[in-house]
């Protein structure tokens, strides 16, 4: 117990830490590498770069970086520990390579790649030699990055250096001299966290706070690389029910657009980039297998679908996806639909006010007519009072009756569409208006033309949905009767964007409401007549 303050050593003030255990990282970019794996490491959080030679982990041991993007230290002065280091003086300390190792053997009089030199003949010291020197004396060896793992971009084929990955260098059995295998993290980069995370495993592993790491066949921390990018993608969804993207921008699966993601472990759909957020094709990018020991050359041409990729997703595009959608759609319909047991239970709770009386409960039966040899419907929303909802062609017309209560009005429309709390009923909050209880055709008609600036045309936005409203009805003197039509209402864009609004119940059911094609015109008391 340090300082006698009875804390145990990691809970202890930074002040009274001089007693923990100190593990040294000695970071290697001098390979073929392009600093990448350093730059993503930055963005860590979960530890992050700070958190790790804070020591502010709780149990960890103090962590000594010496990494030349981050030293202060340069020259020789930043070599010390190096030197130290091959010479058994740095103890313990974990090696962590990035960049791919190069294959001095075919470097001729030159060589590939280096770091420092050598104080007696002032010659360069190639990145191999270091890499021999050091893994002998390394408590564990990391290698970060594809590069460094597997060999990644600088081996790809036809590379004139020969370039590999560690394992392939040092020998995919090698341990270290504390039984500890090669642990590799790729990626290019590699994901932030994954790194920090790692070397903070390690750090309790080797200080005795830990277990021993677990690794898959390709030495990747089995926690971090046990599902595949598909596992953890949000457009999975849009995969099983067989809907594809077919040009970038699109919300749904990539398959089509190249994607590998079903064949690749990689965590970063689920961890993100930072702090959760990103993760290539939950953000609209494709996934190139970028931690896989065969890429680039096995994923390549990276944006074109291998043929048992589009064999797969054909047979969900053709079979059962579109089954399962319906499926769904029917299901979701019901779903949000609050049971008659709910509302009982609301009414209770809540009432009328004695003052008033009830509001009269809307009922979604109609009433069929023919209007013009077409179909129409008129639905009764209370005494005497009656809402028609009928499409046309390109157009929706709604009318209704004076004195209407407002908030029945809407009760039918929602009924009418099959989602109830969604879609129409966002037209309430969107006005910024609070159209509660009994409204008028004028009281309506004014507060839609609040919600603008050019009258009698209202824009209601309901979201990325925009309903363009005109006043163009009977707006009689004594106001008892309105029709609303909506001439710029382009159907064929409301089911789109209803489509894109993941609310398949609503499509399902505006779906119906179009291959009914019923006409809607102007209503009066004495019947409907023909509009344009
Ligand atoms: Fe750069 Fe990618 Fe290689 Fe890392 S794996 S060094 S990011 S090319
Ligand atoms: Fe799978 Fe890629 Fe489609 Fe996501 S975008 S579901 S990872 S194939
Ligand atoms: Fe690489 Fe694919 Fe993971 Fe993105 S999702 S980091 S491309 S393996």
């Amino acid at each position: 117990m340090p300082g006698g303050t009875g804390l145990p050593v990691e809970f202890a003030p930074a002040q009274q830490r001089t007693e923990r255990m100190a593990i040294h990282a000695l970071w290697m970019t001098a390979a073929l590498s392009c600093d990448g794996d350093s730059f993503s490491m930055t963005a860590a959080t979960s530890p992050s770069i700070e958190d790790l030679v804070q020591g502010i982990v709780p149990g960890m041991p103090r962590l000594l970086l010496h990494h030349p993007l981050l030293a202060f230290e340069n020259g020789q002065e930043f070599m010390t520990a190096w030197f130290d280091a091959a010479e058994g003086k740095l103890d313990p300390f974990i090696l962590v390579v990035e960049g791919s190792i190069p294959n001095e053997q075919l470097s001729g009089e030159g060589y590939w790649a280096g770091l420092g030199s050598d104080p007696e003949t002032g010659q360069p010291i190639p990145t191999t030699e270091w890499i021999s020197l050091l893994a002998a004396r390394a408590a564990a060896v990391v290698a970060v990055g594809t590069c460094a793992t597997y060999g990644g971009v600088p081996a790809m084929k036809g590379n004139p250096t020969g370039a590999m990955g560690l394992p392939d260098y040092l020998g995919w059995e090698w341990k270290s001299k504390e039984g500890v295998p090669i642990v590799c993290i790729p990626g290019c980069p590699a994901q932030p966290d994954n790194i920090t995370e790692t070397i903070l495993y390690l750090t309790l592993m080797l200080s005795g706070k830990a277990p021993a790491i677990e690794l898959d066949d390709s030495l990747r921390p089995k926690w971090l690389f046990n599902r595949t990018v598909h596992e953890n993608c949000n457009r999975a969804a849009f995969y099983e029910q067989g809907e594809f993207a077919t040009e970038y921008g699109s919300r749904k699966c990539m398959v089509k657009l190249g994607c590998k993601g079903p064949v690749v472990k990689c965590n970063v759909g689920q961890r993100g980039w930072v702090r959760g957020r990103g993760g290539c094709p939950n953000v609209g990018g494709i996934c190139i297998g970028c931690t896989m020991p065969g890429f680039p050359d096995k994923f390549l041409p990276f944006m074109d679908a291998a043929l048992p990729v589009r064999v797969s997703a054909n047979v969900a595009r053709f079979t059962y996806g579109p089954v399962l959608r319906i499926m769904r759609g029917r299901s979701m319909i019901k779903a949000s639909r609050i049971p008659d047991r709910d509302r009982q239970v609301l009414t209770t709770a809540r009432p009328a006010p004695r003052w008033d009386p009830p509001i009269p409960k809307p009922s979604p039966a109609y009433e069929a007519y023919e209007v013009s040899g077409r179909a129409a419907r008129r639905y009764r929303v209370g005494a005497g009072e009656q809402v028609r909802v009928e499409v046309h062609g390109d157009r929706v017309f709604l009318g209704w009756t004076t004195a209407l209560d407002a908030a029945a009005w809407l009760e039918t429309l929602h009924d009418f569409v099959g989602v109830k709390g969604n879609a129409l009923g966002l037209i309430i909050p969107a006005s910024g208006n609070d159209i509660r209880g009994d409204l008028t055709w004028r009281e309506t008609r004014s507060w839609l033309e609040a919600a603008t600036v050019q009258p009698h045309l209202v824009r209601v936005d309901l979201g990325a949905l925009s309903l363009h409203w005109t006043g163009g009805g009977a707006d009689t003197a004594d106001g008892n009767e309105a029709t609303v039509s909506s001439p710029a209402f382009d159907v064929s864009r409301f089911t789109s964007l209803l489509n894109a609004s993941a609310t398949p119940g609503i499509v399902a059911r505006c779906d119906a409401i179009l291959r009914d094609a019923r006409l809607i015109r102007r209503w009066s008391p004495e019947g409907y007549t023909e509009a344009d």
